[in-house]
């Protein structure tokens, strides 16, 4: 018997209207190393024998140093053209997690969230609450301006003079299509873990969505919307428009059906995310695993950046639908 067999994890890099025709090979195969990196990262995390909570971190991290997705450095501008993230963190064995949101000078969000799980006695700190909890703690101060890419810059010019509020209803009309590509995509990074001790992690962080208002939060950093971990049903991390994954409780929702209905992971999930969202026009998807360490990937969007490595070892990095 190898111990090894019950160890998984799966990651996201954002949803959306990700179609094969806008994209080229070279960004493709971009996206598709960063992935491969992203998930390998935490995969030999727990291969170590640490924990899923330090395997997501992993992962996401490597997303967040990443000009590619929206998270970290290259997050989404808001309508005043600043940035501010928001990221939380949930493990399934003592339902404890930590957040935070709003936070403008932190390099990577998803290790002030871990750090507000293990060391605040509190779940969620906000704003220059987060950044002062983070100076106590020895985080690095970083210039905002690091986060900002001009890529970013020229989306947030597109979206508001097309006077749309998010990216997601972006029409596209802009110079090239990887532009168009770029703001039909909702970026945000996720990654769901189960270590060799059958423990299940979930995270999740973001940038929000494009010419968001100031203030605004989504439900990435909302325990049990965008991120949801309990040993007994799984863990969840979404990705997409997150007013309606807030007022779904989406990854809380997927857990708790899976729970009290005794299906599994992958049809309480589809029945969230392709029914329940649907019918409300909210676009997006999760990644998530069971306690027996199955990858479960839906999504209602064209695509989904997304990569696992299963419990038999086979790595998987896909954008599109398949
Ligand atoms: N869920 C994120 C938010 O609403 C956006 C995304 O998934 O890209 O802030």
């Amino acid at each position: 018997m190898t111990v090894d067999s019950h160890i998984a994890i799966a990651i996201h890099g954002g949803a959306g209207t990700l179609l094969r025709e806008k994209m080229n090979d070279s960004v493709e195969s971009a996206y598709r190393q960063k992935l491969e990196e992203s998930v390998l990262a935490g995969f030999a995390v727990l291969k170590d024998g640490s924990s899923s909570l330090d395997a997501v971190v992993a992962s996401v991290a490597v997303m967040e140093d990443s000009e590619l997705f929206n998270a970290g450095k290259g997050s989404v501008l808001n309508h005043e053209s600043q940035i501010e993230m928001d990221a939380s963190i949930m493990e399934g064995l003592g339902l404890e997690a930590g957040s935070v949101a709003g936070v403008k000078h932190i390099k990577n969000p998803i290790m002030l969230a871990r750090q507000v799980l293990q060391q605040s006695g509190h779940v969620m700190l906000i704003g220059d609450g987060a950044e002062e909890f983070a100076a106590e703690q020895g985080f690095e101060h970083i210039d905002n301006s690091y986060f900002r890419i001009a890529r970013r810059e020229k989306q947030l010019l597109r979206v508001q003079s097309s006077s749309t509020t998010t990216a997601l209803s972006e029409d596209g009309s802009s110079e090239n299509s990887s532009d168009v590509f770029d703001d039909k995509k909702l970026g945000t990074v996720g990654a769901v873990a189960i270590d060799q001790r059958g423990n299940i992690s979930a995270a999740t962080s973001t940038g929000g969505m494009t010419n968001k208002r100031y203030g605004r939060v989504g439900d990435s950093p909302i325990i049990g919307a965008g991120t949801y971990a309990d040993n007994r049903c799984g863990g969840v991390s979404a990705t997409g428009h997150g007013e309606y994954f807030i007022r779904a409780v989406v990854a809380h929702d997927i857990c708790a059906r899976a729970m009290y209905k005794g299906i599994s992971l992958q049809e309480a999930a589809d029945e969230v995310v392709m029914e329940e969202l649907v019918n409300m026009k909210g676009e997006g998807g999760v990644v998530a695993i069971d306690p027996q360490a199955n990858v479960v990937f839906s999504f209602n969007s064209e695509g989904m950046y997304r990569a696992a490595v299963h419990k038999n070892g086979e790595l998987e990095v896909e954008i599109f639908k398949t």
